[in-house]
Formats: C-alpha cells, structure tokens, sequence
C-alpha cells in the first residue's frame, strides 16, 4: 500500500472558552481522537453540519493550528515544527467564498503569481508564463491576467483561486466548500474543473461540504464527522448506499429530493445540535438518534472495522465500548 499523502493519527485540538464574567474557562474539544489518511489520488470527503470540527481539522493539516494531541504526517513525515511555507508547497487551500479570498487591489496575474513570491520561486523571470499556463489549465483566458476580482464573475474568480492553489503544484488540496458561494449553474463547472485538474495533475484531495450532493459527484471516500469525532468513514459509493452510523443516514435523509410532491423529509434530528462545551454522556450522538438503545447514554462506542472502512455505533460492534461521561 502507498504511503498516504496526508494522515491525521488520534489527533485532538482543544480550545479554552470563557463561559461568562468571573467563570473561569471550560474546555471545547473541536476536534477529538480523529485517524485519517488520505491516499495519493484521493478525494475525501469530510462532511458533518457546521461547528462539528471540519475547518478545524483542515486548518490543523494546513499547520494553521497545532494539535492538541496526535500527530499529522505529510508523505509519511511528521509536520510537528515545519515551518508554516514548507507545509503551504504541499498543502494548499481553496476556500469557499472567492469574493473575499482574493484581494481586490490586486490583477489576476499577481494574485496567482503571489505563492511565488511568497515561497521565493527560482527564475522570477518565468513567473508570468507560469501564471499564464496555470490559467489556461482553469479555463481563464490569458486577457484576464490584468484584470482585478471585481471586473470577474463569480466562478471566474474561483478559478483564479483554484489556479493560485496551484500554481505551485501542491500535491494536496484542501477544498472548503468550493462551490457553497456560487451561482447553481456555476458550481458543476467548478466540480467537473475540479475532477479534471485531479486527472492531469495527479491531485490528491480533501473537500470539506455540508452539500451531499456535491460530495457524491466528487468523493472518492467520505468520513462523517459529529462533535469533532469521526463516526463513520468509508468508500463514498458504499456510504452514500448503505449507510451504517444513524447520524450518516440522517444526514443523507435530510437532502431534499427534486420531487416537490414528495415534500421536506424527515431526518430524526429533532433534538438541536448540541452545546459542545457540554457534551452528551455515552455516545454523544445519543440525544439526537433514532435508534438509541438505554446504553447509550452511558457507554462510550468505539470504532469497529467494517468492509472498506469503520463506523463507531453501538449498533455495529460486538461486546465493545465503554463506560465513561465524556
Ligand atoms: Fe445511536 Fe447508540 Fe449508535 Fe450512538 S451508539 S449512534 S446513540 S445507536
């Protein structure tokens, strides 16, 4: 097997939170006990709704945030002191909104050429032509190198973006939500751009979506995140069809179908998402679940080895998990 691009082993990250004047501050576990590892070629999908520890996580693999606990490898090499630019030649984001990502003051040419400047590239004389082949691969026209963010549309921005992420062949990306900001009939363009430069670029990626639709047009594996824990992960294709963990096949329940007479579905979430500086006992997903059992409350599940994958419920294990509080 090939060694993963990327890979996150028990990695935690904790922030202290004030609760209040005179309170002293309480622990918040963004992102809590997460394995991961992305395999050349991939593309990973983390889903989950929002605060669940998605961006976190991604910020902690860019060397945005340390860890807590854990430690990520890059090619199989510890990232635990790199410098934050070594990390950024290998790991490079493409973030959401493209209207506040790229700078307004600046041209199309020196937005892209900036990771160039940034990371000191050799022969700054050949910077332009770079700029303007990468353009050419994101499907920007050459005329546009002196043009600024608001003379773009919207997806053109976005493929300044992506050409920027790229321009200095990172081996991996980070997409958070690539498309959520785009015009419907812009966003397949991005995705299909997206899927394209994987194919001639050999890219490896990590896309961050609460859009499930956008994850099985894309994803090559998908791993479902729930306050900050990893609760299921498996081939995209298997998942989306037989999902296992309760909260995986809420979410997929929660896509509404194209057919207005079938009206909004029911996805057993009733209960809000929770306070996560006061997590639930037991299975944290307990509150919120369909198929909770009386343990639940009270026993911790852990991750059990399915075909292609794990999931971590009660449902799927035989004699694990434990007894604690959080
Ligand atoms: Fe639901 Fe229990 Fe499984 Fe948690 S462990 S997801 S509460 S069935």
């Amino acid at each position: 097997m090939s060694v993963p691009v990327i890979e996150v082993r028990d990695v935690g990250r904790t922030f202290m939170i004030s609760s209040g004047f005179m309170r002293p501050k309480r622990p918040l576990h963004a992102v809590n006990g997460v394995d991961l590892a992305i395999e050349p070629g991939e593309v990973m999908a983390l889903v989950g709704e929002s605060g669940c520890g998605k961006t976190t996580l991604a910020r902690m693999m860019m060397g945005l945030l340390s860890p807590s606990g854990g430690e990520i490898l890059l090619d199989g090499k510890p990232i635990a002191g790199w410098n934050r630019s070594v990390i950024a030649r290998a790991v490079q984001p493409i973030f959401q909104d493209p209207y506040s990502s790229l700078n307004p003051r600046k041209t199309v040419g020196s937005i892209i050429t900036l990771p160039l400047r940034v990371q000191g590239a050799a022969e700054p004389e050949g910077w332009t032509r770079r700029a303007e082949e990468i353009m050419e691969l994101v499907g920007l026209p050459r005329r546009l190198f002196n043009a600024y963010p608001n003379q773009l549309s919207g997806g053109q921005r976005q493929r300044v973006a992506i050409a920027r992420a790229l321009i200095n062949r990172p081996k991996m990306v980070i997409c958070d939500e690539p498309t959520s900001a785009l015009d419907v009939s812009v966003q397949s363009q991005i995705l299909n751009l997206l899927q394209d430069l994987r194919a001639e670029l050999g890219l490896t990626y990590l896309l961050i979506s609460h859009n499930l639709a956008v994850v099985e047009h894309i994803a090559t594996r998908a791993a479902v995140m729930y306050l900050g824990r990893i609760v299921e992960q498996n081939a995209a294709d298997v998942l989306f069809s037989a999902p296992r963990h309760p909260y995986t096949r809420a979410l997929l329940a929660s896509v509404l179908t194209p057919d207005p007479g079938l009206g909004v579905p029911d996805t057993h979430l009733g209960a809000s998402y929770p306070n996560p500086l006061e997590l639930p006992t037991g299975c944290t997903f307990h509150p919120r679940c369909a198929d909770a059992m009386d343990d639940c409350a009270r026993r911790i599940p852990v991750h059990t080895v399915v075909p292609g994958g794990h999931v971590t419920c009660h449902l799927h294990q035989n004699g694990g998990g434990s007894d604690a509080g959080t």
